[in-house]
């Protein structure tokens, strides 16, 4: 059971206000960058203490899990950020323009991987979004083809992707919460452009499709999804036949029937065994039951715990108690699956 690990993405509480502000009130761009990298720290340490094996830099650098990338690429328009309705139109968002060809500005998230790299000796991971949410996240007045501007942003994905490898992340995962809602496109073209996106990599690749954060928007949604969320079913069977080695999936207090994870075989599955649309903590026992489910369609060697989705709209101490009950549930189920095994040799 050495292989039964955790993997989260807390992202609890990122920095929306920093208190130490210049003059006109925003803060001073020196003591914001300093205040990340804090924060990273600060979290980096939290996941660790929790007991995670796998820690990540909590996304204390971004704003927002697309526009965090969006803001260091060439083409479009922040400044006139205009409203669009995302996701199928389950809910209204305001959304930057691109408005020309597409090119990175440079590194996008090299600080704060490199930062995060040089503090702990744990496994690293690093989150994109990927290329098919990215463009159910921007209004486009310049492509007028999705599939070519998905393309468009998986190359600079990539770029990223590699510099993040050579920086010494061990796993990149990307989220795409789109394939949720737009599961044929998912298959037809979105697991090809994430594989643009992966082109060169050899770290451990991932990708990530939940039903979102636990939002307001999200579970009104939720609840008109019926008994059986059979959503991932389109989208699986593309994503066993492609080369990204890992799926992480929602799981826990949702209606996605479990075998669906059979889908994914000859993948590693990232289960998500923590709620992040309920501030009620999981208890170890709850945690461990729902990796007993999971060990029921997926080997224990690919089996690695890990939240519902990321914690960015809880509370802090929600998502430190929730980051604990990842650690203990999992403690437990090894504890399980070792007494069992050890009762099998007699
Ligand atoms: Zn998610």
């Amino acid at each position: 059971m050495r292989h039964l690990l955790l993997a989260a993405c807390p992202n609890p509480n990122g920095l929306r206000k920093p208190t130490n502000s210049g003059p006109s009130g925003k803060p001073r761009a020196d003591a914001l960058l300093q205040a990340k990298a804090d924060a990273t720290l600060l979290w980096i340490k939290a996941q660790e203490d929790a007991g995670l094996d796998i820690v990540c830099d909590g996304e204390q650098s971004r704003q927002h899990f697309v526009h965090g990338f969006l803001e260091k690429v060439e083409g479009i328009d922040f400044d006139n950020k205009v409203t669009m309705g995302i996701r199928n139109n389950r809910y209204d968002a305001m959304v930057p323009q691109v408005v020309s060809a597409l090119r990175l500005k440079g590194r996008v998230h090299g600080f704060e991987a490199q930062l995060a790299r040089a503090h702990t000796k744990k496994k690293l991971k690093f989150t994109l979004p990927g290329p098919m949410t990215i463009i159910d996240t921007v209004a486009d007045r310049f492509y007028g083809d999705k599939v070519k501007m998905a393309f468009a942003f998986a190359e600079l994905l990539n770029q990223e992707a590699l510099a993040l490898q050579a920086d010494g992340v061990d796993i990149i995962q990307f989220d795409e919460p789109a394939f949720n809602v737009y599961m044929k496109d998912a298959a037809d073209w979105g697991v090809q452009a994430l594989e643009r996106a992966v082109q060169g990599l050899n770290c451990t690749t991932a990708v990530h499709i939940c039903y979102g954060y636990g939002i307001k928007a999200n579970t009104d949604w939720k609840s008109t999804l019926g008994d059986e969320w059979r959503q991932y079913e389109t989208v699986f069977p593309a994503l066993a036949r492609s080369s990204i080695d890992q799926v992480s999936l929602e799981c826990i207090n949702s209606h996605v029937p479990p075998n669906l994870m059979k889908l994914l075989a000859g993948k590693d599955v990232l289960v998500g065994v923590i709620d992040v649309a309920s501030d009620v903590v999981e208890t170890p026992e709850e945690v461990a039951g729902a990796i007993a489910r999971a060990l029921e369609f997926v080997p224990k060697e690919r089996l690695f715990p890990c939240t519902n989705c990321g914690l960015a709209p809880m509370g802090r101490d929600v998502a430190w108690r929730k980051l604990k009950a990842l650690a203990a549930g999992t403690q437990l189920a090894k504890e399980r699956l070792e007494s069992t095994s050890a009762f099998r040799q007699f």
